[in-house]
């Protein structure tokens, strides 16, 4: 008797951060697992060995998303080395904030490249291949800012409601292929990118979340590995809020 194959989940952006959180919870739940990264290649490895360490695979891949085609060929490398890929999780992002009017061409170029039209070169490679195998989960990780708005982050904002619409899109589009797509706005969590806020600005945060702290990778990564589970089966073009109540909708 053969074991079933453990399917494949791909979560670019996880040599850090609530990337990394996501790309361990899956392996805990049985996932064989690519690691993504930019720049963080130490990182990523480290990310891989505790991955491992749930007795599935792990392997790391580079590739820098400031460049969309990049993402096509990470798809790629990542179907060419495990032979399949079941779950695709487009996290990697970058902010460059500051006052549209003072804003520059290549800081909005940077953040929508990134976050958006790398999320789609990714999405439209692992469709390819999602629809010869009729089945697949994409989760896009999105943030509560590209629904209710922020000032400073007219870039990041319009990449993240970028890419609510992109999931929509495609839920549509290939809800009949078997092919599931979501996005996850996370609220406040604990990461390097949030640690670059000033005091004043967290302190800002934390008065109008209800739940009165900030979230933990941990806690967006349990909705993802949920979304890339069976018991998700049915819940297709969804943008799903972990935000401690910031954003009740
Ligand atoms: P983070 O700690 O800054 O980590 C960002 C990750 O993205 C890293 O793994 C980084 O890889 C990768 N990355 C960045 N630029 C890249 C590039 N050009 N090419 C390839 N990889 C690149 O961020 P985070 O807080 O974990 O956020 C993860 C996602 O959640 C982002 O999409 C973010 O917008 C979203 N989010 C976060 C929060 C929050 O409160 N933290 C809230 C809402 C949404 P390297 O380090 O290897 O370069």
């Amino acid at each position: 008797m053969t074991d079933t194959p453990r399917k494949v989940a791909l979560v670019t952006g996880s040599s850090r951060g609530l990337g990394r959180a996501m790309a361990l919870h899956l392996a805990a739940s049985g996932f064989d697992v690519a690691i993504h990264y930019g720049r963080n290649a130490e990182e990523a490895q480290k990310a891989a060995e505790e991955a491992r360490a749930h007795g599935v695979r792990a392997e790391v891949f580079g590739a820098d998303l400031g460049t969309p085609a990049n993402a096509g060929t990470l798809v790629e490398e990542v179907i060419g080395a495990f032979g399949r890929l079941d779950v695709l999780v487009n996290n990697a992002g970058i902010t460059r904030d500051g006052l549209a009017i003072r804003m520059k061409d290549e800081d909005w170029d940077a953040v929508l490249q990134t976050n958006l039209s790398s999320a789609f070169v990714a999405c439209r490679a692992a469709i390819k291949h999602m629809m010869r195998a009729r089945t697949g989960r994409i989760i896009n990780i999105a943030s509560v800012v590209g629904l209710t708005g922020n000032p400073g982050q007219a870039n990041y904002v319009a990449s993240k409601a970028g890419l609510i619409g992109l999931t929509k899109a495609l839920a549509k589009e290939y809800g009949g292929r078997g092919i599931t797509v979501n996005a996850v706005a996370p609220g406040f969590i604990q990461s390097d990118m949030t640690a670059e806020l000033n005091e004043d600005v967290q302190k800002g945060y934390l008065a109008n979340i209800p739940l009165a702290r900030f979230g933990q990778p941990q806690e967006v990564a349990a909705l993802v590995a949920f979304l890339a589970s069976d018991g998700a089966a049915y819940i297709t073009g969804q943008t799903i809020g972990v935000d401690g109540g910031l954003n009740p909708h």
